[in-house]
């Protein structure tokens, strides 16, 4: 009887990632909603201010991503919006927007916390660059028959090792952040069927000035990389700020202060091609909104947690005009172009970027005893096909780029994961128990010195890709795309 509570208890967790991969949603996995109250260390930073959470999810790489908007006690106005992203140790990166308080919380895995302030800054400055025309910009408007858009746009994220430094966390967790400020607008928005993810991580030793000149170099130095990647929109965070933020209107790149948390979302409008506030009333719903009493929406000064939307009241009137300004049918009108850039990637993304000693992600959910591994699509990367060999360390040889530009072959360590089983090789189908039969896969890279004694000091960027196969079923196969960011 114990056994079989057991056993119950365990489908009614992994019942629903099992749903959403079998619908082809691998990157957005399990719902959370509910299971996970918000701690005390993000609590104390409200100031009086409720917090409504509006999502929860758990991704394949076991990040939990909340957000939702915080009310005002009295009257329930929304004032500012929260966002939390929580890792498998614990520690914590949050967002935080509301009046007297706007910055970044960072809690370690100790529970040692820091909040970082965002500058005061005029969201209204001018921010943007016209993109270049011409079908090189816009690779979707070359095959406009076959539209290969979903509405999920992928980002690639860029930052600096001063950046990095400033930050002083992981750049996983914080990306995830910036791109759930953004998607809370859009569902706040009521903008469905339109969000944003991460497509990969890369660093750079560069640190690009916040403005006009660095977003063309953001833009050139990660438009050329969207076949490796396989991602849409272009994001730059950098030390260097004369602007909290820069983008291309309309268009895929934007560059993003360090200092800024709040900059994003503001910023991909931008790209979305929408501009400040329309103040002539000109017949153009590209805009963002004011109220008189002082709410400003994303495009338009930015202090709630709202794209502009007629159809949206907020404190009883109307977030928005039909005619001059209606950002969020400009999201819906545009998410075709902005989800477009590249091909959706159908498979699981693992980000590892050399800040943790590994990162994980659960590649597969298959009911039954089934013997899932891993391999290389080439022999120069890694083994080929699956073994029954039990545990160890699999060498994965990738080729990525330093900062001259040259690509070095690089050593990781890859091993895979069955449910509570002991780790094994990457392309081990070894299974343990049948009580974890039906349990995640996981893969799990890391990168050690060690394993790398003549590569020269430095950041390396790149991907590589691995498929998840099944030794019960030869014509399954998963795909998985791996980014890396290494630091020698
Ligand atoms: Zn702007």
């Amino acid at each position: 009887m114990k056994n079989a509570g057991r056993r119950k208890a365990k489908t009614a967790v992994w019942v629903t990632p099992l749903l959403l991969l079998l619908a082809g949603c691998a990157q957005d996995a399990e719902s959370i909603m509910g299971k996970s109250p918000l701690g005390a260390t993000v609590a104390q930073e409200l100031g009086g201010y409720r917090f409504h959470n509006t999502n929860s999810l758990r991704n394949v790489q076991g990040y939990a991503i909340e957000s939702g908007n915080l009310a005002e006690p009295l009257k329930g106005r929304i004032d500012g919006s929260l966002v939390v992203v929580t890792d498998k140790d614990g520690a914590i990166t949050a967002i935080i927007d509301r009046p007297g308080r706007r910055g970044a919380l960072f809690v370690d895995k100790t529970g040692s916390r820091r909040f970082v302030e965002e500058p005061a800054y005029d969201y209204l400055k001018a921010d943007t660059l016209k993109e270049r025309a011409g079908p090189a910009q816009v690779p979707g408007a070359d095959k406009p028959d076959k539209p290969d858009n979903d509405g999920q746009i992928d980002a690639l994220m860029l930052f600096s090792t001063k950046a990095l430094a400033v930050l002083n966390a992981d750049p996983v967790a914080f990306a995830l952040a910036q791109l759930e400020t953004s998607n809370l607008g859009l569902r706040n928005s009521q903008v469905g069927g339109v969000s944003l993810r991460l497509a990969g991580v890369r660093v750079t030793e560069t640190d690009l000035p916040v403005d006009g000149t660095g977003l063309v170099k953001v833009r050139d130095m990660l438009t050329p990389l969207r076949p490796v990647y396989k991602h849409d929109i272009n994001v730059g965070y950098f030390d260097n700020s004369p602007y909290g933020g820069m983008a291309y209107v309309p268009g895929s790149a934007s560059v993003n202060s360090i200092h800024h948390p709040l900059a994003f979302r503001h910023e991909v409008g931008h790209n979305v091609g929408g501009n400040h506030c329309n103040e002539t009333g000109a017949d153009n719903y590209r805009f963002g909104y004011q109220t008189s009493g002082g709410a400003h929406t994303m495009l338009c000064g930015n202090n709630i947690p709202y794209y502009s939307n007629p159809q949206v009241t907020y404190g009883g009137r109307p977030l928005g005009n039909a005619r001059t300004a209606d950002m969020a049918r400009l999201w819906r009108e545009e998410a075709g172009r902005m989800s477009g850039y590249s091909p959706a990637f159908e498979g699981t993304r693992l980000i590892y970027v050399s800040t943790q000693p590994e990162s994980s992600a659960i590649v597969a959910f298959i009911p039954g005893r089934s013997r899932i591994g891993v391999v290389a699509l080439s022999s120069e990367v890694g083994p080929t096909s699956l073994t029954y060999g039990g545990p160890g360390v699999t060498t994965l040889t990738a080729k990525l780029t330093g900062k001259d530009g040259v690509a070095r072959s690089v050593n990781l360590r890859a091993m895979r994961q069955n449910s509570g089983c002991p780790r094994t090789t990457m392309n081990s189908t070894l299974v343990c128990h049948p009580d974890f039969d039906g349990g995640p896969v996981q893969l799990i890279i890391g990168y050690s010195a060690l394993d790398n004694p003549e590569l020269p000091p430095g950041w390396y960027n790149g991907t590589v890709t691995l498929e998840a196969r099944n030794d019960s079923d030869p014509n399954w196969r998963a795909p998985i795309l791996v980014s890396l960011a290494v630091l020698r």
